[in-house]
């Protein structure tokens, strides 16, 4: 993954931005997505999915933690840490065998579950700039 930093204007921006980082991503990559509510980590992570070829639905894992796709020989986690309360549900969602599985994993809010995330291959970071975001690729 290149590093790199840029303005994304608008929501169908960063779904294009996505779809184009999509493309660099290797089959088993966990990809850390970072910055505050509404940043637009959902919204980047839709457009990953659309360009590793899911045309579906891809709905927030806000409540369930881990939303899973399957899709050709293609398979994604798509976490979202933010509602964490105890480290138990982490248990509960299986997290450790989901991380060993040959998956892109795709992490809203690691920092919830820190020191249970090995080191990420991609971290995204994501902050308003004016209307639109900046997001920087490490
Ligand atoms: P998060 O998952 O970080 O909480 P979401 O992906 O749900 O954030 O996005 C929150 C809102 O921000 C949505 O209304 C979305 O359309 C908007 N949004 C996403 N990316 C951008 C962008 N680059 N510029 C402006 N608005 C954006
Ligand atoms: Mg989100």
């Amino acid at each position: 993954m290149k590093a790199r930093v840029d303005h994304v204007a608008d929501e169908a921006a960063m779904l294009a931005y996505g779809v184009a980082l999509a493309a660099e991503l290797d089959p088993d990559d966990l990809v850390f997505l970072i910055g505050d509510l509404g940043a637009g980590k959902t919204t980047l992570a839709r457009g990953i999915l659309r360009g590793l070829g899911f045309s579906g639905h891809v709905k927030s894992p806000t409540y369930t933690l881990v939303e899973p796709y399957e899709f050709g020989s293609t398979r994604v986690y798509h976490f979202d840490f933010y509602r964490i309360k105890d480290r138990e549900e982490l248990e509960y969602i299986g997290l450790d065998d989901l991380l060993g599985e040959r998956a892109i994993k795709l992490v809203e809010w690691p920092e919830r579950a820190s020191g249970r995330l090995p080191t990420p291959q991609c971290v995204i970071r994501i902050r308003a700039d004016g209307e639109g975001r900046v997001v920087e690729v490490q």
